[in-house]
């Protein structure tokens, strides 16, 4: 039997398994791991999809990656914990359809990702008896669905980086009153920053002999592999004869959700055209146009937990469509919007429908809209709903003209007291919050 591997998008590394390359997170030459090649699905599978739950789609979506290294039940137990509520394909209009993924604990679909990871790690804790620190780098939704996820697993320490002052009241909460094993670093700088202070932290020999660490980012595989599955339960949903002509448009800012689609593209998902939705951090749709990849320092916007000026999950995609710009463009469009028709959409689609949609999913209506508009037969539209209204209510709010109301977790959050530790945007800062808390003796060197 082959064994499924995974290698470093920069090549210079020795192909690990996927548990290794979860532990790891970024591979030792800074590179992401991508799978060395991706299993298509069986034609039986793809004809029967309608009669899968979302459980038995990520069940099968998932096994060819781990079933040497996980047990059925175990991956089914995992599954079923991860993925406990709902993923409703919602008709907003004829041909159009939004996939609510926010109905998880912290209301966006990070927390699909982060409960799978989370799960997968509490169960190698336990196997090996070893302590681990996940390292985060959050523009804000990530680190709530990191510090929900993960909220009390033993074994496992939680350290979050978010830039202070660039997150929703809500979600510097959500970060902040997880306590026990989580510790949140509000840190003096932008996204950006952080995300560098995590990588390098993951490259420093000195740290790595002091303590095991992880990251689960969006660059981590592990939150990748489960959120190909609501790709296709989304198709599952719609008359068999309407896939094919399925678009996704995935409000995008580190591009793991929309990387997350093109691996079920290869896995054999019929729909295999992809929008980039982006807010004005428009890198990606640059660099479709023009075929010039230029990261620029992220710009904060009202859709914060896109403000990504250099996408990570960039070279997967590159890798995962031969390098090539032509492949790319084939199935990737790109669209950004500013805050003003964001907005504007906000109020617009809420005038009309009574639709509510955050600012996030706004985005990704709009560009859905804009490929519709242009195209000659009608496409089957389903755009990514990736958050909550209520998690962006400041924003929502003034558009709509309306109260949203709080569901009851997050108002009880909100009520608890911030705890963080503020630190410069500087990797010594960083590498020093680290050793001072997760070194239990002195370090032998
Ligand atoms: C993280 C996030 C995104 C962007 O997802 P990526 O995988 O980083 O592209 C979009 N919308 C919301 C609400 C998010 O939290």
């Amino acid at each position: 039997m082959l064994d499924m591997q995974f290698k470093s998008t920069k090549g210079n590394t020795e192909p690990v398994s996927f548990l290794t390359a979860m532990r790891n997170g970024l591979a030792k030459d800074g590179g992401l791991y991508v799978p060395d090649f991706i299993p298509k699905l069986s034609g039986q599978f793809w004809n029967t999809l309608s009669e899968y739950s979302l459980q038995e789609i990520g069940y099968r979506m998932a096994r060819p990656f781990l079933e040497e290294e996980l047990p059925e039940k175990g991956l089914r137990n995992i599954i079923d914990e991860a993925l406990n509520f709902d993923i409703p394909l919602v008709p907003l209009s004829e041909n159009r359809y939004i996939l609510e993924l926010f109905h998880g604990p912290t209301l966006a679909f990070k927390d699909v990702g982060a409960r799978f990871m989370a799960r997968i790690f509490a169960n190698e804790s336990k196997k090996n008896k070893q302590e681990l620190v996940i390292l985060v780098a959050t523009s804000g939704d990530t680190g709530g669905a990191v510090a929900h996820g993960f909220a009390d697993v033993s074994g496992v320490h939680v350290c979050l980086l978010y830039p202070g002052g660039k997150v929703s009241a809500l979600q510097e909460k959500q970060m902040t009153t997880a306590g026990g094993n989580v510790s949140a670093l509000e840190v003096k700088g932008t996204f950006d920053d952080c995300q560098y202070m995590v990588k390098k932290a993951f490259t420093d020999a000195e740290l790595s002999r002091q303590m095991i660490l992880s990251s689960a980012n969006s660059i981590n595989i592990a939150r990748l592999l489960p959120q190909s599955f609501y790709y296709v339960y989304a198709l599952s949903r719609l008359p068999q004869k309407q896939r094919e002509r399925a678009v996704f448009s995935v409000p995008s800012g580190n591009f793991g959700n929309l990387t997350a689609g093109l691996m079920a593209m290869k896995m054999g998902m019929p729909a295999t055209l992809f929008i980039a939705a982006t807010n004005s951090n428009d890198v990606v749709p640059v660099y479709l146009e023009k075929g010039i990849f230029q990261p620029r320092t992220s710009q904060s916007t009202i859709s914060n937990a896109m403000d990504v000026g250099n996408p990570s999950n960039f070279a997967r995609i590159k890798h995962l469509l031969s390098d090539s710009h032509a492949a790319i463009k084939d199935h990737v469009l790109g669209y950004s919007a500013t805050d003003a028709q964001t907005r504007k959409c906000i109020r617009e689609v809420y005038e009309k429908t009574g639709y509510i949609l955050d600012p996030h999913s706004a985005i990704g209506y709009l560009a859905a809209q804009q490929f519709a508009e242009n195209a000659d037969e009608p496409p089957v539209q389903i755009i990514l709903g990736t958050a909550h209204p209520a998690k962006f209510r400041e924003v929502v709010e003034q558009e709509i003209g309306d109260d949203i109301e709080l569901p009851a977790a997050l108002a009880r959050c909100m009520k608890k007291e911030k705890q963080s530790h503020s630190i410069d945007a500087d990797y010594e800062a960083l590498k020093r919050f680290l050793q001072d808390h997760y070194v239990e003796s002195s370090p032998s060197i």
